[in-house]
């Protein structure tokens, strides 16, 4: 996105790119094609700073399932062929379309999902970035091992699985779901997407970049097909149909599990990213300004609807008090508007229903006997889902307001003793995606990170993201990992050849 603009500008220049999504019903798209339900059926979305409707979209079941099902079947025996280097092209192209689209995308989705438009800026351009680094990544996704003994030659190959399901949630959802079909589309295999019911317009915008370039480089249509619709009817259909080989999740941890159910008869394989109640440790010896930069950051960014965020501080009682005072004042002073805002640093949560759910905290902390030390109720006045950003202080491990992913501009200050009851803190908790340790002890760093139960930690840092890593959580925060090469394992099938050197003996029978 270019330098920001004033928020009349932004909303203008919104206005008219969704204008097209307001004035018919949003389609899925499938085998290159523009269609509506087979049942006509659709459902509304709506503008999450005034919860009026923004679009009508179709509303997909089974029978569209299958066709796109079968249209990323028919597309992949073309697709699985097309060589890793011609594959490299033909991301870049795309990485370079959704460059060229970055204004459009990013003021889509803030409008779509209440998401600040500073942060979906970014976001596009991420988006374009997994797909440049998939594309490198393609010529050698097929790469093997030679595993020799004395009588064979094995070497192993690896092959795409198929067609693939994605199903991504609404938070972020453009940086997200390229996250997941890059390197889907990298590996060979073709995919059928079934976006957040709450924000499907970006994924929309994303489908039509990723069909134009493929099929302008003459790969077939059906590569990539988008099915909207309700969780329980396309994305359950996704889920169980037959020439569906995987499904790549992006959700909450209750979803991941009926979708491990409804996968079961298939034999489907799956990978999940889901829920998280990050902890952040501040040790007393911390760079304590860096430190609180992010503990701030990291849950009042994108709304705090953020799977990584650090909802729950775990600050050293020696620095407690002060640390939660500083926090406090700069928590009273974030800046909550218009999501077009460019100074906007937190928006309207995407949805009345997830508003409730985030507005029904502050009373569980009272109940518990924390302290509402800032917020807690609504901002802005009038309509939308605007929120404040909340903090709770003097709060223990066991309270709901520390045990439950709550999604939202909420934070949950917790003081601890010593490193040990940190650790033990830390990880009371069913889940288990990332932690954050704040110290200038080298020897702790290490046995923490050692000892925290996530798949992914962070010392004396905010989260930053480094593609070739593994990203992925323990516990109930998910299963596999994706990023570098993590990716292409569960995209690909691993295939062992062995080849007899001629001089090793063959057991006989029957002579
Ligand atoms: P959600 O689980 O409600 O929905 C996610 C997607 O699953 C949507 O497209 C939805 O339609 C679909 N779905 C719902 N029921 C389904 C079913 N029975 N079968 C198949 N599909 C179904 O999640 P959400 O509320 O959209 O997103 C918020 C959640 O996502 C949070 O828990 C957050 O932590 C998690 N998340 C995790 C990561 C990560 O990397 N770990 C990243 C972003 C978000």
């Amino acid at each position: 996105m270019n330098e920001p603009k004033t928020l009349a500008a932004n909303q203008k220049r919104a206005e008219a790119f969704l204008d097209r999504f307001a004035r018919a019903t949003v389609p899925h798209f499938i085998n290159g094609e523009r269609t509506l339900s087979v049942s006509r059926e659709t459902f509304d979305t709506l503008d999450p700073t005034t919860n009026t409707k923004q679009c009508t979209v179709a509303s997909g079941h089974a029978a569209d399932v299958a066709k796109a099902a079968q249209a990323a079947a028919d597309a992949f025996r073309i697709w699985r062929d097309i060589s890793g280097t011609k594959r490299r092209a033909i991301l870049h192209a795309i990485a370079d379309a959704i460059e060229a689209r970055s204004d459009e995308i990013a003021l889509v989705e803030s409008s779509d999902t209440g998401q600040p438009i500073r942060y979906m800026a970014k976001a596009a351009l991420r988006g374009a970035e997994n797909f440049r680094f998939y594309a490198d990544r393609a010529p050698g996704a097929a790469d093997g091992l030679s595993l020799p003994d004395d009588d064979h030659l094995n070497y192993t190959m690896r092959q795409p699985i198929g067609p693939v399901g994605v199903i991504t949630p609404w938070n972020t959802p453009f940086m997200l779901s390229t996250w997941k079909i890059a390197p889907a589309l990298a590996a060979g295999c073709t995919v059928v997407h079934k976006p957040a019911e709450w924000s499907p317009l970006s994924a929309v915008i994303l489908t039509e970049i990723m069909d134009t370039v493929i099929r302008a480089n003459g790969g077939p249509a059906g590569v990539v097909n988008l099915v909207h619709g309700l969780g329980e009817s396309a994305g359950k259909a996704l889920t169980e149909h037959d020439a569906i080989k995987a499904v790549a999740f992006v959700g909450e941890t209750t979803t991941g599990s009926h979708i491990m159910r409804q996968g079961a008869a298939t034999l489907k394989r799956v990978h999940f990213e889901l829920g998280g109640k990050n902890p952040v440790i501040v040790f007393d010896d911390a760079d304590l300004k860096r430190a609180l930069d992010a503990v701030l950051f990291m849950i009042y960014s994108l709304n705090g609807e953020r799977c990584t965020s650090s909802s729950r501080a775990l600050v050293q009682k020696s620095i407690y008090t002060e640390f939660a005072a500083k926090a406090a004042d700069r928590v009273a002073a974030i800046k909550v508007g218009h999501p077009l805002d460019p100074a906007t640093e937190i928006g309207p949560l995407i949805h009345p229903r997830h508003a409730e759910k985030v507005l029904s905290y502050p009373q569980l902390a009272r109940d518990a006997g924390a302290t509402i030390a800032v917020g807690g109720g609504r901002a802005c006045g009038g309509a939308g889902n605007y929120v404040e950003p909340t903090l709770f202080t003097n709060a223990a491990n066991d309270m709901r307001i520390a045990q439950e992913e709550i999604f939202g501009p909420v934070l949950t200050m917790i003081p601890f003793a010593d490193e040990a009851e940190a650790t033990k803190i830390a990880n009371d908790v069913r889940y288990g995606l990332t932690g954050y340790i704040w110290t200038r002890d080298v020897g702790r760093a290490h046995r923490v990170a050692r000892d925290l139960e996530a798949g992914m930690i962070w010392v004396n840092s905010e989260n930053v993201r480094h593609l070739p890593t593994p990203f992925g959580g323990v516990k109930q925060s998910g299963i596999g990992r994706d990023g570098g090469d993590y990716s292409f394992d569960f995209y690909m099938e691993t295939k062992n050849i062995a080849i007899a050197y001629d001089s090793h003996k063959i057991p006989r029978v029957g002579a």
